[in-house]
């Protein structure tokens, strides 16, 4: 099959090289020009899923890795603490991994998608990867995300473990995630726009140096609230389609399982792409997603009750417990219930 994919960010590159190394026809476009395409991300994730992803890509992930977390400090609302055991999460060079996935693609670079000048009829699919901009889907009605930014820093050498500030009422968060040699990812998202702890922690660090400054917002609603998945020829896979963990706006490994979704029903179709069926996987994949996504609102409105919505906190627990390696971190139903109540 002849397939256009819009986005060469994780999902792109991975399903692109995927779908090459099937025997399938791929064009790739990408907005930004090859000198800035930058992944706009905190490149943090389990590298027990990594591992698997880049070994069916045939590449080795070990080579990819920066940093490995042993625990998370986790700075709370009222001078309260908490720390997580790591179990897998590290930051690795989500860059070079995608540039070596696009090794031998037809990528063009520089060239924005629009629905107005793509030539659909020209591809069987056109694959929308394109993460926040969803630019090939309609709008999705209850789409929802938080305005965010980071910095790229370097000699920061105090510092070596992932630290996050959670802000009251799960408003927003801060993060440092160290990228090895005195290099890290350091910013905030935050509906109210204050960012706490970014002025905070320059202050701290006064010998930090800013490499980079990017932004974007991230996207929290589920796949359950970003429907329509396709229109037409056009497919959304990963971000694109809300497959984003919604309390960290955490959305690598689910964009991937959302690239090995879309294959599995490829392989299964039988001459025309069986779009339902993917629907429904994605959803069955997702669904306690916005379960999760529900108990993030409820908590931003000042709604969320541990005792009325035990159900909702209990279906978070369950899941995140049977994927505790594919989060790369210690789920614990009784630090969970005290994050939730300390937020
Ligand atoms: C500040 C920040 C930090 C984050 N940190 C983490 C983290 O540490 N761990 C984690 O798991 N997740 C993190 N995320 C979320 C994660 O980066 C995304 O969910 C994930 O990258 C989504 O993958 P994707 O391929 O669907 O989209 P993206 O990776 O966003 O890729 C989309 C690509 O499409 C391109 N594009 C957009 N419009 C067009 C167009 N019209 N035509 C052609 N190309 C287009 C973009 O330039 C981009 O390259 C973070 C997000 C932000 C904003």
């Amino acid at each position: 099959m002849h397939f256009a994919i819009a986005g060469a960010g994780v999902a792109g590159s991975y399903l692109g090289s995927m779908l090459q190394r099937r025997g399938h026809e791929v064009e790739i476009f990408e907005a930004s020009k090859k000198e800035h395409h930058w992944p706009v991300c905190a490149w943090g994730a389990s590298r027990h899923m990594l591992e698997k992803f880049s070994q069916q890509a045939g590449l080795d992930f070990a080579s990819y890795i920066f940093h490995v977390g042993h625990r998370l400090r986790m700075e709370l609302p009222d001078d309260k603490e908490e720390y997580l055991d790591l179990k897998g999460l590290v930051t690795y060079d989500k860059q070079r991994w995608e540039n070596d996935l696009l090794k031998g693609a037809k990528v063009t670079y520089g060239s924005r998608v629009k629905r107005e000048t793509l030539q659909f009829e020209k591809y069987d699919y056109v694959i929308d990867c394109t993460g926040l901009h969803r630019t090939l889907l309609p709008r999705a009605e209850d789409d929802f995300m938080i305005p965010a930014y980071e910095y790229l820093l370097e000699n920061v050498l105090s510092i070596d473990e992932f630290y996050v500030i959670g802000y009251k009422g799960a408003k927003g968060y801060f993060w440092y995630f160290p990228l090895g040699d005195g290099r890290g990812y350091m910013g905030a998202g935050d509906i109210q726009k204050k960012y706490y702890g970014v002025t905070e922690f320059f202050e701290e660090h006064p010998e930090a140096k800013i490499v980079k400054k990017i932004g974007r917002p991230i996207r929290l609603a589920p796949p359950k609230r970003m429907e329509p998945f396709y229109d037409g020829n056009v497919i959304g896979v990963g971000e694109s389609i809300g497959c984003v963990f919604p309390m960290l706006g955490e959305g690598i490994i689910p964009s991937l399982i959302c690239c090995d979704i879309f294959l599995d029903v490829l392989g299964k179709s039988s001459g025309k792409f069986d779009f339902r069926q993917y629907r429904k996987k994605v959803l069955d994949r997702f669904n306690y997603y916005d379960d999760v996504y529900r108990i993030v609102r409820l908590k931003m409105d000042g709604k969320l009750s541990t005792i009325r919505h035990v159900n909702l906190m209990m279906s978070m627990y369950r899941h995140m417990k049977k994927e505790e390696k594919r989060f790369g971190f210690e789920i614990s139903l009784e630090k969970m219930t005290r994050l939730v109540n300390a937020l």
